[in-house]
């Protein structure tokens, strides 16, 4: 097969192919933008694979950075854009099912292209626009089906991230899984204990995030997955709720809105906790606190000035999005009444701060001064104080009066 027309990100990239070619090596584009330049989609990395090996390609080209060696790519800078050239490999001797112990340069495209994972990966595009296809992943991008290159269960257990690769591209790709993969897939799902949870995390998250999530989730929920996944074990009911309680044609807008559906859909406790297993960042782990529990205040009432100024718009919107694939009432157009409204944004637009306070009213530093800061603050968002210096000064006279400030 032959493309008609090549995409700009490829065009640029072309004499990088002609320059290694002239010097009497053999490079293709590879992997998943080869596969999304048949599609028609968008592509965002271009991957070249060459026969070369790494102290080759750092002779042809003036401007390189070793990123890889040892794995055989090396970066090519070229016309302002950096370029992965990786030397054809095997893989071998996968230690712990997760990474190969040893990679093997080789010479040979079919060999570089057996090792990938599934067939629609599989492809190389040469520098006449040319798709080399050893695989029938052109089949299987017409019958729209994912298949394993060669004997699925092998692959699978050589490194099990694939299984995670593979139910990732059903999200987002929209393919159903060829049925020899799909049942190895099954059968060394249990492997994924053994892969490092970043890196399922990744995978889990690009499902969330993709069109098709909810095939994808159908899927992991078919094959045992979520079995292995950390705190989603005995979550096959709720899991299935997800599916059902969001509307059909429902993206999520950020991976922390998809997480905080996740979480409460199968009704975490401890939501630190369980976001702890999964190794994610303490600022993911506060946004996604922060979504359920604004969730909830929702369920309650609606928003306040409070609200907005706590969390933030950002999130009351995620919320309310929620709720609209949720077939809940919403009410966007309070939020940014709210928000335009707001009188401040945060505690550094009060014009008076502790420092004032402290020498005004001859107040020590301590947990009295910061709750009658909190309480100038909230008294200004709620819209019951004006933030000028003599109406909050006429404020803490009087609650220095009241005696049971002190208390
Ligand atoms: P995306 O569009 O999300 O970037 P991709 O298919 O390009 O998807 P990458 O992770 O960028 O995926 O990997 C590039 C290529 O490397 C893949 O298309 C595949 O050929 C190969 N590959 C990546 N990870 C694996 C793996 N775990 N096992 C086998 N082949 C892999
Ligand atoms: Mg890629």
């Amino acid at each position: 097969m032959k493309l008609k027309t090549l995409p700009s990100e490829f065009q640029k990239a072309l004499p990088i192919l002609s320059r290694i070619k002239e010097y009497g090596y053999e490079a293709y584009f590879v992997g998943g933008s080869v596969r999304d330049v048949i599609l028609d989609h968008p592509i965002h990395d271009v991957d070249i694979a060459t026969n070369a090996y790494p102290e080759e390609i750092k002779k042809i080209f003036p401007r390189t950075v070793d990123i890889g060696i040892e794995h055989g790519t090396v970066l090519v800078l070229f016309d302002e854009e950096e370029y992965e050239v990786t030397t054809f490999r095997t893989e071998e001797g996968y230690v712990d099912f997760r990474r190969p112990s040893q990679v093997h340069f080789v010479r040979s495209l079919k060999e570089d292209l057996k090792r990938r994972d599934f067939t629609v990966n599989a492809f190389a595009l040469n520098n006449e626009s040319e798709v080399i296809d050893l695989f029938g992943g052109l089949q299987d991008l017409e019958k729209k089906t994912l298949r394993a290159v060669g004997d699925a269960s092998e692959r699978f257990y050589e490194d099990a991230l694939r299984i995670m690769r593979g139910l990732r591209f059903v999200s987002s790709l929209g393919f159903t899984i060829e049925e020899k993969t799909l049942s190895a897939m099954k059968a060394n799902a249990n492997l994924l204990e053994n892969i490092s949870v970043e890196r399922v995390f990744i995978e889990l998250d690009k499902l969330l995030m993709s069109s098709f999530w909810q095939k994808g989730l159908k899927q992991l929920i078919l094959c045992d997955v979520y079995l292995f996944l950390p705190g989603l074990k005995n979550c096959k009911k709720n899991l299935q709720l997800m599916l059902d309680e969001l509307a059909p044609s429902f993206q999520f807008e950020t991976s922390e809105q998809a997480w905080a559906n996740l979480l409460m859909s199968i009704q975490v406790k401890s939501i630190k906790g369980f976001l702890k297993k999964w190794k994610t960042s303490n600022e993911f782990q506060k946004t996604v606190e922060n979504l359920i529990t604004v969730y909830h205040i929702r369920l309650e009432r609606s928003f306040s000035s409070q609200d907005v100024y706590r969390f933030g718009k950002d999130i009351l919107y995620q919320v309310e999005s929620l709720r609209e694939a949720k077939g809940l009432t919403v009410n966007q157009e309070r939020i940014s009444k709210l928000d335009s409204e707001l009188i401040i944004h945060n505690k550094s637009e009060i014009v008076v701060n502790g420092r004032q306070l402290m020498s005004q009213y001859h107040l020590s530093p301590g947990p009295k001064l910061g709750m009658l800061l909190n309480e100038i603050e909230t008294e200004i968002v709620g819209g019951n104080l004006e933030n000028c210096q003599e109406k909050i000064f006429r404020f803490v006279e009087r609650r220095l009066v009241d005696e049971s400030f002190f208390s």
